[in-house]
């Protein structure tokens, strides 16, 4: 039995998302968990979502959020709401947190499956992958058939094959052998792409298909903590629209 992984990421310190959608795997009879990065940043709870995900033991890679947090390095490239939070969360982290968070790899493979935070073209750079060119530039980096990503916050399924590169909506979906796929998984904690519900996928690894999970959580509980801890009111409206 078992072949179940669960990918999750970009839950940015939002703990009812994360609590949520770790008793759907529980359901769902997940039994590994792979992470994408950007456990931390833009909600209230970075201790205890960095707590759950080190308590999982399982591969995580890092983010922009992740890396910014850990590092002293200008957050000139941050909007406001952004940099505000990542100076916010770096004063609730403990030095081992912060050096936990820097000592996360850019990328990892593990069992024939890649994870990044943001492309394999240069994965330290954070570049953005919305389009098929963007894609390309991946799958030329990516030595795996299959790669896990997250950092736009909307999932979405690229997949190459002989004829070129193709954008797929998430869907129910079965990976076809000889292709590559770079899957983006959406986001746990700050979903953008309209739908607030918290966003993850289930890879069936013997049966090859992935399940893009909608899971409804406490939004308002995670908007009053966020409000609770002097955090841009913006970044609570937000969890609401799913943007
Ligand atoms: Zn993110």
């Amino acid at each position: 039995m078992g072949g179940k992984i669960a990918i999750l990421g970009d839950i940015h310190s939002n703990l009812e998302a994360l609590e949520t959608v770790l008793e759907d795997c529980r359901r769902e009879g997940v039994d590994e968990y792979l992470c994408t990065g950007d456990v931390v940043g833009y909600n209230a709870c970075p201790h205890e979502c960095l707590e759950i995900i080190r308590s999982l033991g399982c591969p995580v890679v890092k983010g922009n959020h992740d890396h910014y947090i850990a590092s002293r390095a200008s957050l000139e490239d941050f909007n406001p709401y952004a940099a505000a939070v990542v100076r916010w969360t770096r004063d609730q982290l403990s030095g081992e947190e912060l050096e936990y968070l820097h000592n996360l790899p850019f990328s990892v493979v593990t069992k024939g499956i890649t994870l990044v935070h943001s492309t394999m073209d240069r994965p330290e750079r954070f570049g953005y992958v919305f389009d098929i060119q963007q894609a390309e530039t991946n799958f030329s980096n990516q030595i795996t058939p299959v790669c896990f990503h997250g950092h736009t916050h909307c999932p979405m399924i690229y997949e190459r094959q002989f004829s070129g590169v193709g954008m797929i909506e998430p869907q129910a979906f079965t990976i076809t052998a000889g292709r590559k796929y770079f899957i983006n998984v959406g986001s746990v904690g700050q979903p953008r792409d309209g739908d607030p519900r918290a966003a993850y996928v289930i890879y069936d690894i013997r049966a090859k298909t992935l399940d893009f999970r909608r899971i409804e959580y406490d939004i308002e509980s995670a908007q009053r903590r966020i409000l609770a801890a002097g955090l841009p009111e913006h970044l609570a409206e937000r969890l609401a629209l799913g943007q």
